[in-house]
Order: C-alpha cells, then structure tokens, then sequence
C-alpha cells in the first residue's frame, strides 16, 4: 500500500513591500522539498494582513487570519508593515507583533550564527565561531501597553514597561531548555545569559531574581547575567563567547538587528515566535520598502526561517524527515553564503531574489541525491 504524505497545515502571511516577493520562492522551495522527499507535504492558506490590507479595508490583521494561525500546524509570516501607511497616531502597522500577543509567543528565537568561511565584518577570525541564539521576549517589556502610550498636551510622553513573573518563568523555562538542546549537539556546557538593566530599574532587577531562581531547575547549565549596555559591546567584541541570550523585548528588538549586523546583512536573519500552543516563523527584517518591486530582496531569511519551521514540526510531530529536510536546507544556504554563489546585493552578489532562492532548491537537490533519496528528486 502506497503511504499517504503526511499534511501540515500552515497559514501564510505574504505581507508588504518585499514580503510577498521572499515568500513565493519560499513556498516553492517547500513544495520542492516535499516532493523530493514524499513522506510530507503543505496545505498552505494564505491570509490576509498588513499595511496594504489595512489601506484597503481598515483592517491591519482581521479576526479570521488570527483564527486561521491558531488553527493551523504553523505560520510562516514574511515582512510587514510600511512606514507611508500610519495609524491617526502616526504609529506603524504591525500586525506582526499584534498576532504575538493573540497568540501568546512569547519566545522570539533569533539564532545569530556565521557559517565557517563566511565573510562578516568582524575582521578578528573567531567571527567564525559565532553560533548564539537570541530570545526576545515578545509578549510584553516596553512592548506591553504599545497601543497605550500617552502624550499629554504636547509637553511630555509616557509608556510603560510591564514584566510578569507568569511569562517571566516560562521564558526562561524555554531559554533553559534550548540551552539545554544546543548543549547536546555542542557537546560542551550549556550557558545561559540573562540581559537586562537590573542596576538601575525595579523591573529588571524582578526580572533578573526569576532569572536566577529559575535556574536553579537546570543546575548543570551556567546562568548568568548581564547588563544590555555592556552585552551590546561584547556583542562586536567576543560575540562567539555567547551561547543563549535571554532578553525583555525592546532589548532583544535592537540586539537582533546588532546580531544581523555582525552576520553581515539583515537578509541572514530568521526568526520564530514560540507560545505554548502556536508558532510563527518570519525573519528579522522588515518589508524594505527602499528595494520593494525591485525582485532584489534576499530571500534566505525567509527560506531560513521556513527551515526553523520544519525543524520546529519535526520536534511536535516526531518527524525525522522533515528534521532531515530542515538540515539540508540550512546546509545548502550555508555553502552558497560561503562560496558567494547567486547572491543578493546586500551580501555582494548580482543575484536577483529568484536566482538566488532557485540556487538553494538546486543546491538541496544535490544533497537530497547525496543522500540516497534520488529516485524521489523532482
Ligand atoms: P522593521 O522595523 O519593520 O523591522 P526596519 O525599519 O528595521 O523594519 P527594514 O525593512 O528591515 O527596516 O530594512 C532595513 C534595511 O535593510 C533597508 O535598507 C533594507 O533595504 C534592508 N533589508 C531588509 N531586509 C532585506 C532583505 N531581505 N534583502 C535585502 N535588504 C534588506
């Protein structure tokens, strides 16, 4: 009897300005890969969301694309937001972290990693080693009350900050744990860096004493912490020292973008947003309205974060081949990043956004064949 594929359900968010352009080549290198491989395959649903849809409807992220993510395996959510479209406030259009707070994901994993060979603009060679994980709390911090802020008579601005001790355990429950993973496959000890402003605000210092008293569960990995002032130095300086970085949001929203900035481009950067019950994958960028249209946008954030999705649902679903196909992904962007092959502007290349996605799917072609999966091999 002929096995059935297996069937993920994601939603899809094509997004704005360069959005829709790096999550086309993306669902065909998915589409590839599953068929390649044959034991999976995706039921995608696009939904609508952003600052176009918001301009035509009124609507930044409509109740049933909240209930499409929550109902599916997993969301893969590409750039949005444009800064010509703006609330009466003048605020941006961010359903992108609107559907973090419907959704609960209060984990954003932003990996920081530069493949071995690859060029970064850290001159000293240890930039090589740099393989560290960023988690942004993304549910509250300054974030918290984001449609809140006040401005009283044109004289002075308020916003707060909100920790709680509920997320605040769970986050660092999360962050243990994947120090906890990466140790494993590290084979070494596990460390995991608290970063806050605990010197100066209350907050931070309640923040830092879950920290550390949730780490007494995990005694065999290394807790400490650090003040983001001087973390963000020693991000340039000894950025391959870190190993799992644990963060409130606005925090963890700047220190991402320093960590794409030392991976060389914007563009490398994925992400996920884990709850307890839903996860969305989009990378770190926002929708580049300066190249928009212009089919030049690097696409291998987007393909990258679509790799964590796979790596993601094989975990959930205890499926080895998609944990497979997460590998060879992330292998094949990594030997086209080291050996210059059809890249983008932003990493030096003259590739436009669809040769250098079709060079990935050629390239995990190559390793599918290798790895003796060649009669599947679309
Ligand atoms: P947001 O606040 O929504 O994250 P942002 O203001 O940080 O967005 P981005 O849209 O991320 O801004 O763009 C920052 C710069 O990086 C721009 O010059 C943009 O062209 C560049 N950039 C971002 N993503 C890419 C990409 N995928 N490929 C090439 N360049 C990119």
């Amino acid at each position: 009897m002929v096995q059935q594929p297996k069937v993920y359900a994601i939603t899809v968010f094509d997004g704005d300005g360069i959005g829709p352009e790096i999550m086309a080549p993306t669902l065909d290198l998915l589409r590839h890969v599953a068929g390649s491989f044959g034991s999976f395959s995706f039921d995608f649903k696009h939904v609508p969301a952003g600052a176009g849809h918001f301009k035509d409807t009124g609507e930044a992220l409509p109740k049933a694309s909240i209930d499409a993510a929550r109902a599916a395996d997993a969301v893969l959510l590409s750039a949005m937001g444009l800064p010509s479209i703006r609330k009466p406030d003048g605020t941006e259009i961010t359903p992108q972290i609107d559907l973090r707070f419907e959704l609960d994901l209060y984990a954003g994993v932003r990996p920081v990693r530069v493949y071995p060979g690859q060029t970064t603009p850290l001159a000293d060679p240890r930039a090589e080693q740099i393989d560290f994980v960023l988690i942004r709390e993304s549910t509250e911090g300054l974030f918290a009350h984001m449609h809140e802020g006040q401005v009283h008579d044109d004289q002075e601005a308020t916003e707060t900050l909100r920790i709680t001790r509920r997320v605040s355990e769970k986050l660092f429950d999360f962050a243990f744990r994947l120090a906890t993973q990466r140790a494993k496959k590290f084979n070494r000890t596990a460390k995991v860096t608290c970063v806050d402003k605990a010197n100066v605000f209350r907050a931070f210092w309640f923040f830092r004493s879950i920290f550390f008293e949730r780490a007494k569960a995990f005694p065999e990995i290394e807790a400490d912490a650090a003040y983001v002032d001087a973390l963000a130095m020693w991000m340039v300086q000894k950025p391959w020292e870190f190993d799992v970085l644990v963060t409130e949001n606005m925090f963890g929203d700047i220190l991402s973008d320093l960590g794409a900035g030392i991976m060389g481009t914007l563009g490398l950067a994925p992400s996920a947003d884990i709850g307890d019950d839903a996860a969305v994958f989009q990378p770190c960028h926002g929708s580049a309205p300066d190249i928009a249209g212009r089919g030049i946008a690097n696409p291998l954030a987007m393909i990258l974060s679509a790799a964590m999705m796979l790596e993601w649902l094989a975990a959930e679903h205890d499926d080895q081949d998609l944990a497979k196909a997460a590998r060879l992904i992330d292998e094949a962007v990594g030997e086209n990043v080291v050996a210059q092959r059809d890249l983008t502007a932003d990493l030096g290349g003259a590739a436009n956004t669809i040769d250098c996605a079709a060079s990935v799917i050629a390239n995990v072609d190559k390793r599918i064949v290798a790895d003796g999966f060649s009669d599947k091999v679309a």
